[in-house]
């Protein structure tokens, strides 16, 4: 977790897990163990060496020890599926919710319609809250305090966007249960289309203002190449992080769509750099996107990565043609 800097429904309140880690304890390249396991918030003493690691996938040394601050546990929860029109409303509604419930808010899931009717085709048993709506988000509060201060604060705070005309519609969750079913449709969205065969992922991540523009111009240039290509667009709007995956046209062969990914991919990714966006949110580098990392990163950055790696590991002995 610490080597993929992993995230997962929460980053837009608690950060990824470099947020976490205080101290590391790490085998270096020559066999050599750095003892960093320092549980400080507060340590201006040079370089920063455990963000080198965290991240790193395992290409400049292998963590074997980690201090971790912690949060308390919430006391009380609220969870609420909203429909919107568009992802701009969507947008609109985070910033509405934000202002009004602040630290509050912990979770703001995007759900396309269309993402959502595959979490259903494969597990029917979780009923779609509001049917019909175009978009739909899955917010999540915590706090400290009382269920029914929190209740209360997430239906102003959704009144306030019902009248704004930002929410269409909107329905709290009543009971654990019925919280644990909307998560179950937003988090079964992966499995879904996983049975439901090939499909194009992409792991991106934009300043929030930007997705509903790149939505836009990723789809129309996508959609005059692969007529009828299926959008199945969720993930983490709250910190800009979408899921953006893509499943062949009607009557287009699966085999010869997986075939088009690194065409399909130039497209997203052109569309996201031009956004100063991400090519890879949260999933890293690998193999898999070498070479897309080249396309996207400065020269000079590049360079700053070549030189850590040749310095923390020159005999290139760590997870080796990963990420360089
Ligand atoms: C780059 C990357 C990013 C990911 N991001 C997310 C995410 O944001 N959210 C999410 O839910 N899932 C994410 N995943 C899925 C991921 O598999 C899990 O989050 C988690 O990392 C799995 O832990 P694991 O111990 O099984 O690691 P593995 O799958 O065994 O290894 C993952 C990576 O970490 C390296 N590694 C493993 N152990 C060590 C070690 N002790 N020291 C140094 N390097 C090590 C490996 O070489 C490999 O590159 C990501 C996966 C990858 C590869």
């Amino acid at each position: 977790v610490i080597s993929t800097n992993a995230g997962g429904t929460a980053v837009l309140r608690f950060g990824n897990t470099r947020a976490f880690v205080l101290g590391l304890e790490v085998v270096v390249a020559d066999g050599r163990v750095w003892n960093g396991l320092r549980g400080l918030r507060k340590d201006n003493t040079g370089y920063d060496l455990k963000q080198l690691f965290i991240g790193a996938e395992g290409t400049l040394g292998i963590v074997t020890a980690a201090v971790l601050a912690l949060h308390p546990a919430p006391r009380s929860r609220a969870t609420a599926w909203v429909g919107v029109a568009d992802v701009a409303a969507a947008v609109r509604l985070l910033a509405t919710l934000r202002a009004a419930l602040s630290a509050r808010l912990v979770g703001f899931e995007l759900v396309s319609a269309q993402a959502l009717a595959i979490s259903r085709r494969y597990f029917p048993e979780y009923a779609d809250p509001l049917p019909g709506v175009p978009w739909s988000v899955l917010v999540e509060l915590e706090d400290s305090g009382t269920e029914a201060a929190l209740a209360a604060a997430l239906e102003a705070a959704l009144a306030e966007a019902l009248e704004a005309g930002d929410a269409l519609d909107a329905a709290i969750a009543g009971s654990l249960r019925e919280a644990a079913a909307m998560w179950a449709l937003r988090e079964n969205i992966a499995e879904a289309q996983r049975r439901e065969g090939p499909n194009l992922k992409h792991d991106i991540a934009l300043p929030v203002s930007a997705v509903p523009e790149f939505l836009d111009y990723a789809g129309a240039l996508l959609d005059r190449r692969y007529p009828g290509v299926r959008f199945v667009v969720f993930g983490h709007l709250g910190d800009g992080n979408l899921h953006y995956n893509l499943s062949p046209p009607p009557g287009f062969a699966a085999e010869a769509f997986l075939a088009e990914a690194p065409q399909v991919a130039r497209i997203v990714h052109d569309e996201v750099a031009a956004r100063r966006g991400s090519i890879s949110a949260e999933h890293g580098i690998g193999q898999l996107k070498r070479d897309e990392l080249v396309r996207h990163k400065a020269a000079v950055e590049l360079d700053l990565m070549r030189s850590v790696k040749a310095a923390l590991d020159p005999r290139g002995l760590l997870n080796p043609g990963k990420v360089l």
